[in-house]
Order: structure tokens, then C-alpha cells, then sequence
């Protein structure tokens, strides 16, 4: 890719004035001038790929202009002063955040685990939009995996599979997901990837001429009509159909999914005048109609969906939508990145909104049920997070204001119970310190030590309290 097809491209989409885009896509070429890939091409051909994605996706300046500077204040020579100075605190802050991501190496195995580091990263990234260039630049590596040692292939791709796909995920951006999952599953498991994606291939011909003659019907039917729509079919990605088989313990022949449609058009009446047309011409499946277009989902998702019967007898999913939607469900979160707050048609409480719906979608996640919800609202949900390691790397989410005590019961009651003194970032310090996100906090532990009265002044969280009063009514320490 070259200067001029990103201008063109970004062009496309804003008009805004790009001088900085140039100044960062030269700023960039230069500072890693004299780096390699492991492919022997230059380092900035990363850069460039990276900024590519996320002008796909539609970003606006600044986070294109951080993503081809992403690697920048890591990888090179050149000092944060200049760089601050160079192209100001907003392209400056983006690839701080990026960077800081960077340093977090994961490795565990466990899932429990994976679940904690994404709640940090997304409580890190205080901008949405370093998260949006991390999963660019990792969906870049992901693309040129095939340079690495087989160690690393399998490293990268369990990282990118526990860690940045269910972030994709989790910000709506289904596109991305789908291919950090099938480029991870097809180095963490090449035999049935290939075997797979041979079945699918077949699969999908098959229903190449079901949708001809699903097409065929639609264009007939419209005739002068002079709706503007396009018909996509959709594929599921070949790791869901994978973990399909093996939840269900079925071979894949036995997993059933329809075909599934997309019909795309200009405006919401006409998505409405092509639901009429569809039903008119096949049978509808009775119950199977929803309007996520006059009731969006939270996660701003917009479409009619609908199931109709082909004369095969075979069922079809069809989701109809305007090019503005498909464009949110394909990029998510990222999608409202287009407008640039006081643009004109932009909203200026976008920033909140993104927040409350960033912090939603975790809820949505993390709760199983309503009283669930109900209940962390009140408590959890006024407080921020912090994130705190152990020593090895393990990490604890806990309250903002959380002391060492807290993080002592939250590792393990016996732990909090035999507590002397904790350590932070590698300094004693008192009980009641409060901690703060990213400290690595170490617990000393004294066996036959036992928890003190004063300590119901010090445990910020609920769960410390109720381990301490327990252990004091237990011995006769506390009457109630
Ligand atoms: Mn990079």
C-alpha cells in the first residue's frame, strides 16, 4: 500500500485535512528505517498494513496516524518529548496506550485467567481506540504468522485466540473476530483446519446454486420497483463450526445451519418494502421474524431477520439492513469512530455512550442472571476497577481503593487470614495502602497468624469483611 491509496481511501469517508497523516506515514518510515520483519521485507510494510485495516474500518485521523506510529515509541530511537511534540497529546496518547498493551505479555492457559486480562485491557485503554489498533496490528502479525518459528506460530495464535478474539468479540467487531479465530485455529490445529475448510468449500457450492435461485426470485419480483439492495451470503467462520462439532460431539455433516442471507439496501423503508417483497415470494417461517431495526439491540446492532422456506424445502436466514448498519455490525464500536466529535452529524455524547455501552457489554458478559445484575449495580458497578498482579502474573480485578488486605483475601481466604505484611512493587508497606492498577503486590504470610479486630477498619471489600467476622465470631472475638 502506498501513501496516495490510503489518502484516497480516507478520503473516501472524511474531509478532513491529511497533511498530519502524511507528516506520521513519513515520520514513521523513517524512525524504522533500518528494521527488518522476520518475512526480510521492511519493517514499515507493517505500518502501512496496520494503518490499511484500520482505514477499512473507517477511523478517524488520529488513530490512522497512531496506527502507522504504533511501533514507534517502542521499537525505535525516537523519545517521547519529540514524538508529544511532533503530533500533540491526543496521536501521542493512542500509542502510549498501544505500547502499554504491548508490554503485557500473556501466557497462562487457564481461562479464568484470559477472562481477567481482557477486563484489564479494556479498563486500561482508557480510549477505545487503542483497542481498536492493537487488534489491527495483532490481525497484521496473525496474516504473516507463517514467517515465525513453529514455538512462536503456536504461542501468538493461543494468545490471539484466549485473549483478542473474545476482545473483538466483546466490542462488536464480528469481522475481525472471525478471522483472529480462523487464522489462530489454523496454526493451533492445521490437520483439522484443512479438513475442514475442504468440507466447507464443497458445502458452500452446493448452496451457490440455492442462492442464484433466491436471487433470481428477489430480482424478478422487484422488477421497476428501483429498490437499490445487494444480496450477500454469509459463511460462518470455519473455528465456530469447529467448536460446534466438538461441544456437540458431531461430525460435520451433522451440523446444521442454514443458509444464511444478507440483503443490504439504502434506507429503513426500504429494508421494510424488501421484508414485503421476500415474505410474498417465500413462505415465511412462522415465529421467526424479529425488528431489530425498530428495537436495536444494545450493542447498537440494527436489522430485520426473518426466515423464509426455499422451494427445496430448505430454510433460509435472511437479514435485511441498510448499508450504515452493516457497516456497525461488521466493525462494532469502531464503526462510530467515523464521526469526529464537532463534526458536523456528529454526536457529541458519543464519547459517553461508547463508555456506558463499553462497561454494558461487560456486564452482559460477566452476569448470569438479572438479581446478578441488580446486585453488582449497586455495589460494584458505582466503583471503578483496579487490576493488580501476584508475583507470578496472575491478575485480580478489585475495587478502586482496595488495599493489600483486600487482594490478600481475594486470592485466598487463608492467605488473608495468616496476612503480616504485603509487599508492593517489591516495597513493604502498611496493610492499609490503597493499591493502584498494575501494581504487582506480594503477601506475607505468617503460618498461625491470625486476623486482627482493627482490620474490619482497614478491608475496603465485602468479601475481606465477611472472611474477617467470620473467623472473629468463630473465635469468640466478636459477639453477634
Ligand atoms: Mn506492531
Amino acid at each position: 500500500m502506498e501513501l496516495e491509496d490510503l489518502i484516497k481511501k480516507f478520503k473516501e469517508y472524511s474531509t478532513e485535512d491529511t497533511t498530519k497523516l502524511e507528516y506520521a506515514w513519513q515520520f514513521s518510515l523513517e524512525a524504522h528505517m533500518d528494521q527488518k520483519r522476520a518475512s526480510g521485507e521492511i519493517y514499515f510494510i507493517h505500518c502501512a498494513a496496520v494503518a490499511e485495516i484500520l482505514v477499512d474500518f473507517k477511523m478517524d485521523l488520529e488513530t490512522i496516524a497512531a496506527g502507522l506510529m504504533h511501533d514507534v515509541l517502542e521499537d525505535t530511537t525516537v523519545s517521547h518529548e519529540i514524538f508529544k511534540k511532533e503530533f500533540g497529546s491526543e496521536i501521542y496518547e493512542l500509542v502510549v496506550g498501544v505500547t502499554k498493551i504491548e508490554t503485557l505479555k500473556f501466557s497462562s492457559r487457564d481461562e479464568a485467567q484470559a477472562e481477567n486480562w481482557r477486563k484489564m485491557i479494556l479498563a486500561t485503554a482508557k480510549d477505545i481506540r487503542v483497542i481498536v489498533i492493537k487488534l489491527a496490528d495483532r490481525l497484521h502479525n496473525m496474516r504473516t504468522l507463517n514467517f515465525l518459528t513453529k514455538e512462536k506460530q503456536l504461542e501468538i495464535s493461543h494468545e490471539t485466540l484466549s485473549l483478542y478474539a473474545p476482545l473483538a468479540q466483546r466490542l462488536g467487531i464480528f469481522h475481525l473476530k472471525s478471522e483472529l479465530e480462523d487464522l489462530s485455529f489454523k496454526y493451533l490445529h492445521p490437520d483439522e483446519y484443512q479438513n475442514l475448510l475442504a468440507k466447507v468449500q464443497l458445502r458452500f457450492a452446493k448452496r451457490e446454486k440455492l442462492l442464484e435461485e433466491f436471487k433470481q426470485g428477489v430480482e424478478k419480483h422487484l422488477g421497476g420497483t428501483q429498490i437499490p439492495h445487494r444480496v450477500l451470503s454469509r459463511a460462518k467462520n470455519l473455528y465456530s463450526i469447529y467448536r460446534k462439532m466438538l461441544k456437540q460431539n458431531l461430525p460435520f455433516e451433522d451440523i446444521q445451519d442454514a443458509l444464511g442471507i444478507r440483503i443490504i439496501t439504502d434506507n429503513v423503508i426500504n429494508c421494510y418494502a424488501l421484508l414485503g417483497t421476500v415474505h410474498s415470494i417465500f413462505k415465511p417461517v412462522i415465529g421467526s421474524f424479529t425488528d431489530y431495526i425498530a428495537v436495536p439491540k444494545m450493542n447498537l446492532y440494527q436489522s430485520l431477520h426473518t426466515s423464509v422456506m426455499a422451494p427445496s424445502g430448505e430454510i433460509i436466514e435472511i437479514q435485511i439492513r441498510t448499508e450504515e448498519m452493516h457497516h456497525t455490525s461488521e466493525y462494532g464500536i469502531a464503526a462510530h469512530w467515523r464521526y469526529k466529535l464537532g463534526e458536523s452529524g456528529a454526536d457529541h455524547h458519543l464519547d459517553e455512550k461508547l463508555n456506558w455501552l463499553r462497561q454494558w457489554m461487560e456486564w452482559l458478559q460477566d452476569l448470569s442472571s438479572p438479581r446478578e445484575f441488580i446486585e453488582s449495580f449497586k455495589t460494584d458497578l458505582e466503583l471503578d476497577q483496579i487490576f493488580i498482579f501476584t508475583p507470578r502474573g496472575d491478575v485480580k480485578p478489585l475495587p478502586v481503593g482496595s488495599n493489600p488486605l483486600d487482594f490478600a483475601y481475594a486470592i485466598h481466604s487463608d492467605i488473608g487470614d495468616a496476612c503480616i505484611g504485603a509487599k508492593v512493587n517489591n516495597k513493604m508497606v502498611k496493610l492499609d495502602c490503597e493499591l493502584k492498577s498494575g501494581d504487582i503486590c506480594e503477601i506475607i504470610t505468617r503460618r498461625n497468624s491470625a486476623p486482627k479486630k482493627d482490620w474490619l477498619g482497614i478491608v475496603k471489600t465485602a468479601g475481606a469483611r465477611s472472611h474477617i467476622r467470620k473467623y472473629l465470631r468463630e473465635h469468640g472475638e466478636l459477639k453477634d
